[in-house]
């Protein structure tokens, strides 16, 4: 697998987004998880589906409290995965919400406390040792 390590700052770890190739999409399946979306995004996916945003909310969407996210499907017990998800593709790549364009930058994962959270949820994730990072500090102060 090639490795191609994203490595951001503010961040306790490294990403290999070619770890994407063999994973299953993971992070669109697995235990019940909520995908939010602002009204921008709403409608780029409602564009792109040539549908209402109306038929959109209605079809793809459920309801959260005084918000909208999108649908489930139910596998198997503590098993779903996105409404959008086909053999593990995204049918709205393109326009898929920016919560799904950036995992794993999220910003609970700054903390390395939920790093095994995140470890187990994503194998493209390698944890940083604060060696490394202090490395990397020195270097570009250094620069
Ligand atoms: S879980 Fe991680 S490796 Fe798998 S598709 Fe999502 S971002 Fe990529
Ligand atoms: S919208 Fe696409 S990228 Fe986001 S969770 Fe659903 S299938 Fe995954």
């Amino acid at each position: 697998m090639e490795n191609s390590y994203i490595n951001l700052f503010d961040y306790p770890f490294e990403f290999d987004h070619s770890a994407c190739n063999i994973c299953n999409a993971k992070c669109c399946s697995g235990e019940s998880g909520i995908v939010r979306f602002s009204k921008t995004e709403l409608l780029e996916m409602s564009n792109f589906l040539k549908i209402s945003t109306d038929t959109f909310l209605k079809d793809y969407c459920r309801k959260d409290g005084y918000t909208y996210i999108l649908k489930e499907i139910y596998i198997s017990f503590n098993n779903y995965k996105c409404i959008f998800l086909t053999d593990n593709r995204c049918n709205i790549y393109s326009v898929r919400p920016q919560q799904c364009r950036t995992f794993p930058y999220w910003k609970e994962f700054q903390n390395r406390k939920n790093l095994p959270f995140l470890k187990n949820e994503c194998i493209g994730v390698k944890e940083l040792l604060f060696d490394k990072i202090e490395e990397k500090i020195s270097g570009l102060e250094n620069s």
